[in-house]
């Protein structure tokens, strides 16, 4: 039995390496500034979930596809965010890569390995840590040209367009996706809108848009100052504390619950497997809700562990557990406070707020009917993942989530979800419609699940 020794130097890959592509998949920009009237599937969002989607897409000869996203490059809200808290390795291993389930393409490790000469040793001894089935990090870097690398390989970057969707019509043969200066119809959409960030209750600024000195984690910290106020119990907020700690400030670190949680990832590893998924497979709601609510909780890596003791015990990091925020201020002269329910007040050059996130549903653009949300979640067909109310639109990525568990949010239930959607949509292209599963009750599913796990 080996025993697990955190090395916060793992957390410190370089970032902005040059990773040449393989040749003959350079990137391609789509041909048109506007994307086409018409498609096979129109794809909105190109996270790492799109991209999954539109390959599964590509594999199953569904060519004529439209990727529209705000920000208009595959993955870049999700590397925009990742760079703005100076993060440099994903908290996912090798083995969750944005790749197509069922086709052996070359895989994120596969990649790692070829660049090998361009990795440092810590990076190479995480690729031998990987290959013998242990738990590694992967450097941003690798995973970007790894994106990259799939998006170039299945001409994703040729099908996708700068573009905000604004309403996604659902009719009895196709779908209707629209925004500024574009119409889309396909037979189907698949929507994968990821998560927007979660805003600051309204009462913590008695309504007001958050004072001047206050930002939230996916927002740049200003330069200088000596103090730092991080408020958020996951590992958005343990970068900002890190990060305040390297720039040699006095960090104030705020959760409400009573100790910080370490842990490799948010989700327990088992619902990344099927014995996991099958736990919310057929089960009722109320069953649903409640393993979410306690599998689905904030986290921290676990190599900042000696590093935040060690700040902790020479007084650079004080850790405020178990506190409630009351109140957001500004601070005359400059900075914030953060007034905990206690009557504390923590007053700091900068409050930087990570209060995670919340699931995008789908309903801002196909309206409350359609997408049926309950309990923030849209209803969703647990075989294809389409909207029960509008069989042509389907999800992928963290929307998800009551069907496929935890794991739905993160890089490697996006390759499960998009088995299920590229299958569903290629089959009804061509006229054909999936089989259905012989059902199963779901404590027998489970158990199965386990035996062959
Ligand atoms: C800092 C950070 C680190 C993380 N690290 C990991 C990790 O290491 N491993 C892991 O598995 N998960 C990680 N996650 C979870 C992570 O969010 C997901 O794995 C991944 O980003 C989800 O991909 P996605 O495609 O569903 O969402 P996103 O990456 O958010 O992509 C959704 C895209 O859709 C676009 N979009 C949304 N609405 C519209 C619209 N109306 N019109 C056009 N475009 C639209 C967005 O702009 C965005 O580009 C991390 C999350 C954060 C915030």
């Amino acid at each position: 039995m080996s025993t697990f020794v955190p090395e916060p130097h793992l957390l410190e890959s370089p970032r902005g390496r040059a990773w040449p592509q393989p040749p003959g998949t350079g990137p391609a920009r789509p041909s048109s500034p506007a994307p086409p009237t018409t498609a096979a599937a129109v794809i909105v969002g190109a996270g790492p979930a799109g991209l999954a989607a539109a390959s599964a897409l590509w594999h199953l000869g569904v060519r004529d596809v439209v990727v529209l996203d705000r920000n208009g490059r595959p993955c870049g809200r999700f590397l925009d965010r990742i760079d703005t808290l100076k993060q440099r390795v994903l908290r996912s291993p090798y083995q969750h890569h944005p790749g197509v389930e069922g086709y052996r393409d070359c895989e994120l490790l596969d990649f790692a390995r070829l660049h090998w000469a361009r990795l440092t040793e810590t990076e190479r001894r995480e690729i031998r840590m990987a290959q013998s089935g242990h738990r590694s990090v992967v450097p941003v870097d690798v995973f970007e040209a790894y994106c990259r690398h799939v998006a170039a390989l299945h001409h994703v970057d040729a099908r996708t367009w700068r573009a905000t969707a604004r309403r996604v019509t659902p009719g009895p043969d196709h779908v209707t996706v629209s925004g500024p200066g574009f119409t889309v119809t396909a037979p189907y959409a698949i929507l994968c809108l990821g998560e927007e960030r979660r805003d600051a209750p309204a009462h913590w600024t008695d309504g007001a848009p958050l004072p001047d000195g206050v930002g939230y984690w996916d927002e740049p910290v200003p330069d200088g100052g000596e103090s730092l106020v991080v408020v958020g119990a996951g590992l958005s907020a343990a970068h900002l504390v890190s990060n305040g700690l390297a720039a040699g400030r006095s960090v104030h670190w705020i959760l409400r619950a009573a100790a910080e949680r370490y842990q490799c990832a948010d989700v327990n590893a088992s619902f990344f497997r099927a014995e996991g998924r099958a736990r919310f497979d057929g089960t009722s709601w109320a069953d649903r809700q409640q393993l979410m609510r306690a599998q689905r909780r904030a986290s921290v890596m676990f190599e900042f562990r000696p590093l935040f003791q060690q700040a902790e015990a020479d007084g650079r990091l004080t850790v405020h557990r178990g506190r409630e925020v009351r109140e957001l201020t500004a601070v005359a002269g400059g900075g914030a406070a953060v007034l905990l329910a206690d009557g504390t007040r923590i007053a700091g050059d900068h409050v930087a707020l990570a209060l995670g996130t919340t699931v995008s549903t789908g309903e801002a653009l196909l309206g409350a009917g359609p997408a049926a949300v309950r309990d923030g979640w849209p209803d969703l067909d647990e075989r294809t993942l389409a909207y029960r109310n509008a069989p042509r639109v389907l999800a992928v990525g963290a929307a998800a989530g009551m069907v496929l568990g935890p794991a739905a949010r993160n890089i490697d239930g996006h390759r499960v979800a998009t088995a299920r959607v590229a299958a569903t949509v290629a089959a009804g292209l061509e006229g054909r419609t999936l089989p259905q599963p012989a059902r199963v009750p779901a404590a027998e599913r489970y158990e199965a699940a386990v035996v062959h796990a």
